[in-house]
């Protein structure tokens, strides 16, 4: 892969980095500090890059798109891919790879670890101890139970099912709602979200963002949900509408919240840092190091299939 310029547009991983600069002509677009610098740097090199290597935060849009005309592969670290315009991707036949399956045991784990955080209050009552309370104050408050909740799982796709599996061993109802219906899984299906939120306990998001999914968690979902209802999300922030959720919690028409994922990233609402029914965590869902290690690797591989012309290893234009 030596004459592959690869452009890495975001410092995502200390080994990927390291190997792309050992296998190809690697450009770290992130060292160009401005807007402004980025896309000198990207015009400047724009004859050498061949491929595009982003993640959650940078990935490849119009513009980026727009400056490269050798482009031929975005390989992105991640399965996400609403940092790719794909519908240009597509025009231009460039081609697109992602990193499924090898992450969704660790954002499965980190929902049903968000959704115990929450409703037992694991963080809360930390901090409590952690403050001295418990001598001061004495023993902690009681909290909501977990096990046995109706679980609805907006999006039951791969990570959306792995999260069913595990709800299911908590003894937990699973209902669900994607655009389409999976009639082997036995769970039951609404037609619409707002049915799914009306009829469960526990929502959690697990769907892709896409134009149709924006904010696909609005002020009548949040309400259907209701003061005893908990929202999960580890899908991507813009699925919500976050100053109606933000409303919501300090007002109480809202059990709790626990989100690993916000719309304005690293941006979190201060309004949430003082409730005690929100557990927040900054983006780390698929942020172990077994994890990242094969999501580096595949990118790598499908990078490789490409310079040999090999079928990619996940492609997805
Ligand atoms: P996946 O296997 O493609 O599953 C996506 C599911 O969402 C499918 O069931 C799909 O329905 C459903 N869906 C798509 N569009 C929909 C719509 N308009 N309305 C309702 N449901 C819709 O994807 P995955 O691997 O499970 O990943 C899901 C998402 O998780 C990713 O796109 C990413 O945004 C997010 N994610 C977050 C983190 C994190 O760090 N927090 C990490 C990894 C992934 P059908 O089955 O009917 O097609």
């Amino acid at each position: 892969m030596e004459s592959l310029g690869v452009l890495l547009t975001f410092p995502m991983n200390p080994y990927l980095e390291e190997e792309l600069s050992k296998r190809c002509k690697l450009f770290r677009l992130w060292e160009s500090p401005t807007p402004e610098a980025r896309r000198d740097f990207v015009r400047a090199n724009a004859g050498s890059i061949r491929a595009v290597v982003g993640n959650a935060t940078v990935g490849a849009d119009s513009d980026t798109i727009d400056l490269l005309p050798g482009l031929e592969i975005v390989a992105s670290f991640s399965v996400g891919l609403d940092k790719v315009d794909l519908a240009k991707c597509r025009e231009k036949g460039i081609r697109v790879t992602n990193t499924p399956d090898v992450l969704t045991e660790d954002v499965a784990d980190l929902a049903i670890g968000l959704a115990i955080s929450t409703m037992r209050r694991i963080c809360e009552s930390d901090r409590y101890v952690r403050a001295g309370k418990w001598k001061s104050h004495g023993d902690y408050k009681l909290t909501t139970k977990f096990s046995g909740k109706t679980v609805g799982i907006l999006g039951l796709g791969r990570i959306g099912s792995a999260i069913a599996k595990r709800a299911e061993a908590f003894g937990c109802p699973i209902s669900y709602y994607s655009r389409s219906q999976k009639p082997d899984t036995g769970y039951k299906y609404y037609s619409n979200v707002l049915d799914l939120a009306a009829n469960c306990q526990v929502l959690v998001v697990a769907c892709p963002l896409t134009e149709e999914t924006r904010h696909i968690i609005n002020r009548e979902v949040i309400d259907a949900l209701g003061p005893k209802g908990v929202l999960i999300n580890i899908g991507r922030g813009p699925h919500v509408d976050e100053p109606e959720l933000v409303k919501a919690l300090v007002e109480g028409r809202l059990g709790g919240a626990g989100l690993d994922v916000y719309e304005h990233e690293p941006h979190v609402p201060e309004e949430l840092f003082a409730l005690e029914n929100v557990v927040l965590l900054p983006h780390v869902g698929s942020g172990t190091w077994e994890t990242r290690k094969a999501m580096a690797d595949l990118v790598l591989g499908n990078l490789e299939a490409h310079v040999l012309n090999k079928p990619l290893l996940t492609p997805v234009v």
